[in-house]
């Protein structure tokens, strides 16, 4: 009796000519699997998944996920959704609270609609962001959150996010759907644009021009910048991951940089200025200090400090980040750099 080729999985990536969403597809593919990448462009670009356009395995759907009869199908074709569309960047969440609102939460449902009607597992990308300004680092799962007052839109993508993991829990509880929760942390990498407020972009792009790196507040808040192909090994180890479904997992790095010293390394990689501490590239007027309120809303918040605790993760599948971030800039710097000859690229950021 011949068993027949065995058929190669199907991934559904929404969002998926964005960033985090073309470094998935490429990886999806290499690994032998069909890929469908719904995405409305609003944020994310052809250009992204040019490189996989001649892939037959490869289909890019320009359409948004609030159609029904056009994401249905879609849903019904693959075995796996990875659902990464969203309006995303302090620039937006700040000035286009509806759009926010409207893609996170309204679009959300109709994935998780879809996937129910259609029996798919699906993996909901959910953001750091939903701890809100709380103090404690790092961030654990199960950790409260603290957010500011409805009337600041800075907190309506925080809330957006959580409506989304609320939507992705109720539907496991409620009706069965096969769903992991991933709460990425600051994700970099090749093709982020720093057009809507992406700090790694925005500052490489401000070197590359020879301009004073701005950098918000006093600079001493935190991050962790993890790379985006690290993020996308965690995706792929939690898509096959049974213990995962149910759960709300933390993806990120846990290398601590403040965002002045972001700026000096990002200088000393392109200039030569590595052995010259931040306080003289202030001094310098290589760095230039801006308060927040002049770039986003008065009153705008910050969070001062946003580690993750990536023990359940590494619990639950092994993964742990592997690139530091110098090399993760590096990168980032490489891909920038001939972008700046290039109208229309994403380099014309600043
Ligand atoms: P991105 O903007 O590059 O990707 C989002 C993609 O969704 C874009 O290509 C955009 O065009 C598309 N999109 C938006 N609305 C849509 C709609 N209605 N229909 C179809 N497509 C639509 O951003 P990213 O950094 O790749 O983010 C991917 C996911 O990861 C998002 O859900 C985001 O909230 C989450 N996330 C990212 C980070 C990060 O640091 N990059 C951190 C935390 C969470």
């Amino acid at each position: 009796m011949s068993n027949g080729p065995v058929p190669r999985p199907h991934v559904l990536i929404t969002g998926g000519a964005g960033f985090i969403g073309s470094h998935l597809a490429e990886a999806c593919l290499a690994a032998g699997h069909r890929v469908t990448a719904i995405d409305d462009l609003s944020t994310g670009s052809r250009h992204n998944v040019e490189q996989l356009m001649a892939d037959p395995l490869f289909r890019l759907v320009e359409d948004t996920i609030a159609d029904p009869s056009t994401l249905g199908p879609l849903v019904e074709a693959c075995d796996t959704v990875v659902h990464l569309a969203a309006a995303v960047g302090v620039d937006l969440i700040v000035h286009d609270p509806v759009r926010v609102i409207e893609c996170n939460v309204i679009g959300t449902q109709a994935v998780l609609k879809a996937a129910v009607q259609h029996g798919r597992k699906v993996l909901v990308a959910s953001s750091s962001e939903v701890y809100g300004k709380g103090a404690g680092a790092p961030f654990g799962e199960d950790d409260d959150r603290l957010l500011g007052p409805t009337t600041k839109s800075r907190w309506c993508y925080s809330t957006s996010k959580a409506a989304g993991e609320y939507l992705a829990l109720a539907y496991h509880r409620q009706q069965g759907l096969p769903v992991v929760v991933m709460r990425f942390f600051n994700t970099v990498g090749p093709r982020q644009t720093g057009r809507y407020g992406m700090v790694v972009p925005r500052l490489v792009a401000q070197a590359l021009a020879g301009e004073p790196l701005t950098v918000y507040g006093d600079g001493r808040q935190s991050r962790c910048f993890c790379d985006v192909n690290d993020v996308v090994r965690a995706i792929l180890a939690l898509a096959t991951c049974p213990a995962a479904v149910g759960q709300v997992v933390n993806v990120g790095s846990t290398e601590e940089v403040t965002i002045l010293e972001l700026a000096r390394r990002i200088l000393a990689l392109l200039g030569g200025d590595g052995a010259t501490d931040a306080g003289g590239l202030l001094a310098r007027g290589l760095i230039r200090l801006v308060p927040f309120e002049s770039a986003y809303e008065s009153g705008f918040e910050d969070m001062l400090r946003r580690v993750p605790d990536i023990r359940k993760i590494t619990l639950l599948t092994g993964w742990t980040p592997g690139l530091p971030l110098d090399e993760t800039l590096r990168r980032v710097v490489t891909w920038l750099a001939p972008a700046r000859l290039i109208p229309g690229r994403p380099a014309e950021v600043g």
